[in-house]
C-alpha cells in the first residue's frame, strides 16, 4: 500500500479541487459548495430498520456538490437540474417545474428523491447546475447513498433558503432512498451523515432516534477500512428479504419491533420458529446487547471487550443473519489471526453485506504491519489488491461556500421586502 492511498485528502483540499473542476466546466466559480460524509459502522449492523442500536461514525470522505445558477450558455433550462458526476458517465438532468419522479439514469434517484421531499414541504427549487464528485466507494457499505442524498438536502436548503431540524433532514434523505431507489434503508447512514460529530462515535437508538456522543479520540488507536471490492447490490432483493424476515419474526414474537424482544422469549419460541426466522432474530437481539456492550467497554478502555464483540457480531452476520461472504470472513480472518500481540484490537464486516468492507481497529503503531499483511494475503488468496485506508471519526455534512451575491435572485420573497 502506498501511502498516497493511504491518507485521505483534507476537506479543503477537496472542495478546492471540486471548486476548479466546476470552473474549468462552466468558466465561473461555483456559488455553492457542500459535503456529506460516508461513515463506517463500528457495529450494530442490520439492526437498525428493528429500532436497535447502531453505533457508526462519519469517515473523512465526503460526497461534495459543487453548483450555482443555470446561465444563458449552459444549456440548460432555468428551472432544470443538470448534474455531472465523475463516478458515472450519465450525467443527471430533470425540471424541477413539474413533481420530480423517478427515472434515468439510476444514481439520480438518489437526488430527484431529495428534492421531491423539499418540494413536497413547499420549496420552489431553482435550476442549477452541479458538479459530484464522491471519495465515498460506491457500494461498499460506507454509505455513499446517504451522502449523496445529505449533499443534496444541503444544497436544497442553500438554494432554496428552507432549511429543516436535524431529524427531519435526514428522515427526509431516508424516505427519498426508500420511495426513488427503492432501498428499504434504515435509519443510521442518513443520521450519522448529518449530525456526526468529528472525535466520537454515534450511538443512535433507531427507535428513539435519540443520539448519544461516545467519545473516540485516542491517537492510539487507527480505523482501518478494507475494502473487499466485491460489490453488492442492495436493490437485487437480498436487503429487502432480510428485512423482511425480521419483520415477521417481530409478529411471530408478539412485538411490534425485534428490537423489544428478549433472548429468554426468543428461546421459548424456538421450537414453534423457523429456524431461519429464529437465526435472523437472535442476530438482531445479541447484537443490540454487542452494541451496548461496546461503548461501555469503550468508555472504560477495555478493548479486549470491544474485540470480541467485534468478532461476535462478524460471526453472527455470517452465521445468523448470513449476509457475510468468503472474501469479507478473509479480511476479518486475517486481522484476527494478527491478534493483540501486532496490535490489532478487533475486526468485522460493516454495512449491509454481500462484499464491501471491514473495519479494523487498530493500535496506531501497528497499522502499516497490519495493512501489509492482510493486503497480501488477501491478494494471494483472491488475486485482487484489496483498497485500505485509514479514517477518524469526523464531523457531519457542512456548507463549505455559499456565495450571497445571488441571494436576491435565489431568495425571491427577499425581493419583497
Ligand atoms: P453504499 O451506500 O454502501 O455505497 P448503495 O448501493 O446504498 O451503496 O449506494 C450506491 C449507489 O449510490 C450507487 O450505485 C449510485 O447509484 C449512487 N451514488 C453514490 N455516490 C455516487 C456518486 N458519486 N455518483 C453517482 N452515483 C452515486
Ligand atoms: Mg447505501
Amino acid at each position: 500500500m502506498t501511502h498516497r492511498e493511504f491518507k485521505s485528502t483534507g476537506i479543503e483540499e477537496q472542495a478546492a479541487f471540486l471548486a476548479r473542476q466546476f470552473e474549468a466546466r462552466y468558466g465561473r466559480a461555483p456559488t455553492w459548495l457542500v459535503a456529506a460524509p460516508g461513515r463506517v459502522n463500528v457495529i450494530g449492523e442490520h439492526t437498525d430498520y428493528n429500532g436497535g442500536f447502531v453505533l457508526p461514525m462519519a469517515i473523512d470522505r465526503y460526497a461534495m456538490v459543487a453548483a450555482g445558477p443555470v446561465e444563458a450558455g449552459d444549456g440548460v433550462g432555468e428551472r432544470e437540474w443538470f448534474w455531472v458526476s465523475e463516478q458515472t458517465l450519465e450525467p443527471l438532468r430533470f425540471s424541477t417545474d413539474e413533481p420530480i419522479r423517478q427515472g434515468l439514469p439510476a444514481w439520480g434517484n438518489y437526488v430527484r428523491g431529495v428534492v421531491a421531499g423539499f418540494q413536497d414541504r413547499g420549496a420552489r427549487v431553482p435550476g442549477l447546475v452541479a458538479v459530484l464528485r464522491s471519495t465515498v466507494p460506491m457500494g461498499a457499505g460506507l454509505s455513499s447513498s446517504a451522502a449523496l442524498e445529505v449533499a443534496t438536502a444541503m444544497l436544497v436548503e442553500e438554494t432554496t433558503g428552507l432549511r429543516l431540524e436535524p431529524v427531519e433532514k435526514a428522515l427526509l434523505c431516508q424516505r427519498a432512498e426508500q420511495e426513488f431507489a427503492g432501498v428499504p434503508c434504515g435509519i443510521m447512514d442518513q443520521f450519522v451523515s448529518v449530525m456526526a460529530e468529528a472525535d466520537a462515535l454515534m450511538l443512535l437508538d433507531c427507535r428513539s432516534r435519540v443520539t448519544e456522543s461516545v467519545r473516540f479520540d485516542s491517537e492510539d488507536l487507527a480505523v482501518l477500512v478494507a475494502d473487499t471490492l466485491v460489490r453488492h447490490a442492495l436493490t437485487d432483493g437480498s436487503y429487502a428479504a432480510r428485512r423482511e424476515q425480521c419483520e415477521t419474526a417481530a409478529r411471530f414474537l408478539g412485538v411490534g419491533l425485534l428490537r423489544e424482544a428478549t433472548l429468554s422469549q426468543l428461546e421459548e419460541a424456538r421450537l414453534r420458529m423457523d429456524p431461519v426466522l429464529f437465526k435472523r432474530a437472535r442476530h438482531v437481539i445479541m447484537e443490540d446487547q454487542r452494541t451496548l456492550a461496546v461503548v461501555e467497554s469503550i468508555r472504560y478502555g477495555d478493548w479486549a471487550a470491544v474485540g470480541s464483540a467485534m468478532y461476535g457480531s462478524h460471526e453472527s452476520l455470517r452465521v445468523d443473519f448470513e449476509v457475510s461472504c468468503r472474501e469479507l470472513d478473509l479480511l476479518v480472518d486475517l486481522a484476527r489471526s494478527l491478534g493483540p500481540e501486532h496490535g490489532v484490537v478487533g475486526a468485522r464486516m460493516t454495512g449491509g453485506g454481500f462484499g464491501g468492507c471491514t473495519v479494523t481497529l487498530v493500535h496506531t503503531n501497528s497499522v502499516e504491519e497490519v495493512s501489509a499483511h492482510m493486503t497480501r494475503h488477501y491478494r494471494e488468496e483472491t488475486g485482487v489488491e484489496p483498497v485500505m485506508f485509514l479514517t477518524r471519526p469526523s464531523g457531519g455534512a457542512q456548507v463549505l461556500r455559499t456565495v450571497t451575491e445571488n441571494r436576491s435572485r435565489y431568495f425571491p420573497e427577499l425581493n419583497r421586502s
